[in-house]
């Protein structure tokens, strides 16, 4: 076969530090569930995996494909690989794949936010263990009054809890990206599931630096925000970052 060359439009950086892959493979949660590993690449993650659990693998790049087809060919005879070659995005229905799963990968940084947000809607996903752009990163595993704290914040806190395992740096990559990079795993107790929560959190952050009042008020009677704030004991000028997100919860069952 031809020698592989880096797809710019599939978000193509090979992770080939060692020492990243084994802290990925080491904050692997603890449990029977298969692996989900979206973008497998030249499957330097993938041979880690496969060691330890079965994996259904989601690669869109047919090149990358028939390579993992002939690098993974006792694994995918023995069943402990699957290999699904096409767009993850166009494949995902209401769940990935049947049973429950831990999505484990080096996402493609390009879809990376709506793969977690699906992951997080999906029933069959269990935990989320990825390697992001850090500033991606950070945003998931924000919390109440650090400057990032934002939608995806609180819909993190609402499903379960996120912590960064390891930042990393562009030289870790072939090619090297432009960017930091961050593993994060988000720990799920429960599915993201209300559409219209998430709206009234894309109003209320939308403008981070005005107050949360201004923001709302875009949508909502001001009248009934004022009350409503009164009776949660938020200040007026309070910004959209210093709630918690258990008041974001309250906020909603109040102005809906
Ligand atoms: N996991 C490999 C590694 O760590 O070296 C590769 C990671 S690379 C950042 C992203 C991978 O996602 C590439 O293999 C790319 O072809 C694949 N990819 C990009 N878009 C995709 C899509 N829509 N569906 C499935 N795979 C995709």
């Amino acid at each position: 076969m031809d020698k592989i060359v880096a797809k710019k439009k599939f978000g193509q950086n090979f992770l080939k530090d060692e020492t990243v892959l084994q802290k990925i493979v080491e904050a692997m949660p603890n449990n029977d569930n298969k692996i989900v590993e979206i973008g497998p690449g030249l499957g330097d993650l993938t041979k880690y995996l496969v060691d330890v659990k079965s994996v259904e693998a989601f690669e869109v790049d047919t090149d990358l494909c028939k390579l993992l087809q002939k690098k993974f060919d006792k694994e995918i005879a023995t069943k402990q690989l699957h290999i699904n070659c096409g767009d993850v995005l166009e494949t995902w229905q209401s769940s990935l794949v049947d049973e429950d799963y831990d999505l484990v990968a080096n996402l493609p940084y390009y879809i990376a936010t709506n793969i977690i947000l699906k992951a997080l809607a999906d029933p069959k996903c269990k935990n989320i263990l990825v390697m992001v752009q850090l500033e991606v990163a950070e945003k998931f595993c924000a919390t109440e009054g650090e400057k990032v704290f934002g939608s995806l914040g609180v819909i993190t806190q609402s499903v379960g809890e996120a912590h960064i395992v390891v930042q990393v740096p562009p030289t870790a990559f072939e090619p090297p990206p432009k960017i930091d990079s961050a593993v994060f795993l988000i720990e799920k107790r429960t599915d993201r599931s209300d559409e219209n929560f998430e709206g009234m959190l894309r109003v209320a952050f939308k403008q981070p630096r005005k107050t949360l009042m201004k923001n709302l008020s875009v949508i909502y009677d001001k009248e009934i925000l004022q009350e409503v704030f009164n009776e949660l004991e938020f200040t007026q000028t309070i910004r959209p970052h210093q709630l918690s997100t258990s008041d974001y919860h309250q906020l909603y069952k109040k102005i809906i």
